[in-house]
């Protein structure tokens, strides 16, 4: 054996210069085979699990530490190892209880040192010595193998670090390029530290020449209030975002996160596509709205004047004088029918300006009531709820009475057909909104239905039984007072039906969509 501190002495020398993790591993089994005089070395290494992964082997044969990986717990040297303390045999063949025993006796080694490496406070492995001969390691030795298994510890744990953190860093490299967005990392005046191949592209510039510039100028279509985005993002300490206009005529969404140590992290997504296929989207649902539109009216209008044209056909060919009264009296009431219809879609189509003034909600559902007997058709049975306290709104009586008979009209057909005819009617108030709501006890309507009521024409009622234009002119009227309409499916059974109108319409709360 050379003199133990000029071997640890190169040992550290050569470990020092080693980078890689595995010639690291090597040196160390080479350097302490050769201190120590053993003609065998292992290093052996836990994993996450608890598993053993043998790293370096130089002299040891294939078949023993596949043995040893399966059995190393069950064997003596485990537990003194796991307690971070070394263990030294003199002749392991006389250990006959060991359940390596016949592997020991095969490899034909005799004396063993077993030391663990014991890394950030914890037991990363161990290094063992594998000697021919018995061998006693006196209480010198001991203490150099101890200096040594630490020494190799250190470097090896920093090398598994420097693994872990370039693997780490080569993946999120590759998560960071590869991904579908632009996405750097800004610092506080807006200079790119770092940014990614996409976000390189999108701003027409080689990604090496990312570095330093300026986000705001990268972008040529970076709003003017574009800084203000960042400001926005640090003041709110919140993730801001923003649409800008990216060259070629690219739509691109723009996020800021900020980050804990100063600057932002800045995410651009193009979404050019989804722009344009919406704008596709609105285009097509125009179109079909108008085909629901023109066939509707057509085909509502063809009935009245089916009759029309029938009883005309009739008088022509000269019916008897009693039949020519009624005949004409169903022209006149087809007559009207059409007018109606036509009446309801000049409303849809061009509704009358509002003539605002004080609007009582609950004088306009009692009279409505009253002028409606046919509310109370096949026993149906009314609640009132009207809060006597609710103030006026300004609003055009006319138009709301308007909504408010459709409502309380389609709640009484819906429950026509059913067991059960019990409706609620409510109003309410605070300090923004005036509500009215109408539960009724009917089928309710399935949820595809629901999305179409307030379309116009949308009607499940049979021809000649509603235009399907009720809850669209409705829906008009209480947006043109600038509230809302809706309708939903209520718990247990039944439809409800609510709208809401501004107390004060000059203050109607607008939501901005960025
Ligand atoms: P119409 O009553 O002429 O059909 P509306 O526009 O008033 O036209 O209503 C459209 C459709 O909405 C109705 O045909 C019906 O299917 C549905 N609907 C309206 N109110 C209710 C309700 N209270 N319960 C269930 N369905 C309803």
């Amino acid at each position: 054996m050379t003199s133990p501190l000029a071997a640890l002495a190169r040992v550290a020398h050569t470990l020092a210069r080693t980078e890689d993790l595995e010639a690291t591993i090597s040196a160390v089994a080479e350097e302490g085979r050769q201190v120590f005089g053993a003609q065998r070395a292992g290093v052996f290494l836990l994993d996450e699990a608890g598993g053993v992964v043998p790293f370096a082997a130089p002299g040891l044969s294939a078949g023993y530490v596949t043995a040893l990986q399966a059995r190393w717990r069950e064997m003596a040297p485990a537990a003194a190892i796991l307690r971070g303390e070394a263990y030294f045999v003199r002749d392991a063949r006389d250990d006959r209880a060991s359940p390596m025993h016949d592997q020991v006796e095969a490899e034909g080694f005799a004396a063993l040192a077993a030391l663990p490496l014991s890394y950030g406070g914890r037991v990363i492995g161990w290094i063992s010595f594998y000697h021919d001969a018995p061998r006693d390691y006196g209480a010198e030795e001991r203490v150099l193998a101890s200096a040594f298994a630490d020494q190799a510890a250190l470097a090896i744990g920093r090398g598994r670090l420097l693994a872990t953190v370039s693997r780490v860093k080569q993946e999120w490299q590759a998560a960071f390029d590869g991904l579908g967005s632009g996405l750097a990392l800004v610092d506080r005046q807006g200079r790119i530290e770092r940014g990614n191949r996409f976000m390189a592209e999108l701003a027409g510039v080689d990604v090496t020449a990312l570095r330093g510039l300026k986000l705001p100028a990268l972008f040529q279509g970076w709003p003017a209030d574009g800084a203000e985005l960042l400001t926005l993002a640090q003041a709110s300490t919140e993730r801001v975002s923003c649409y800008l206009d990216g060259p070629g005529g690219r739509h691109l969404a723009v996020m800021a996160t900020p980050r804990p140590e100063g600057g932002f992290v800045v995410g651009i997504t193009d979404v050019t596509d989804e722009v344009n296929l919406r704008s596709r989207l609105v285009q097509s649902e125009k179109l079909a709205a108008l085909g629901t539109l023109v066939s509707g009216a057509a085909h509502e209008l063809n009935n009245p004047l089916a009759g029309i044209s029938a009883m005309a056909q009739a008088l022509l060919l000269e019916m008897p004088p009693a039949d020519t009264a009624s005949a004409l009296q169903t022209i006149r009431l087809e007559a009207m029918r059409a007018a109606r219809i036509v009446g309801d879609l000049l409303t849809f189509a061009r509704p009358r300006a509002l003539e605002r003034r004080d609007t009582n909600l609950n004088q306009i559902v009692r009279e409505t009531f009253s002028a409606t007997p046919a509310l109370s058709d096949h026993g149906a049975v009314w609640t009132l709820g009207l809060d006597p306290t609710l103030p006026a709104v300004s609003g055009d009586p006319e138009l709301v009475r308007q909504v408010v008979t459709n409502l309380l009209v389609n709640a009484a057909h819906a429950m026509a057909e059913g067991a059960r005819r019990e409706a609620v009617v409510r109003t309410a108030w605070n300090a923004e909104w005036v509500t009215f709501e109408v539960l009724d006890s009917g089928p309710g309507a399935p949820p595809d239905q629901l999305a179409r009521v307030f379309e116009p024409f949308f009607t499940t009622k049979g021809p000649g039984q509603g235009t399907g234009l009720g809850l669209s002119i409705s829906h008009g009227i209480i947006r043109a007072h600038g509230g809302d309409i809706t309708g939903e499916n209520r718990e247990g059974g039944g439809a409800r039906f609510s709208f809401r109108l501004p107390r004060d319409p000059t203050r109607i709360p607008r939501i901005s969509h960025a």
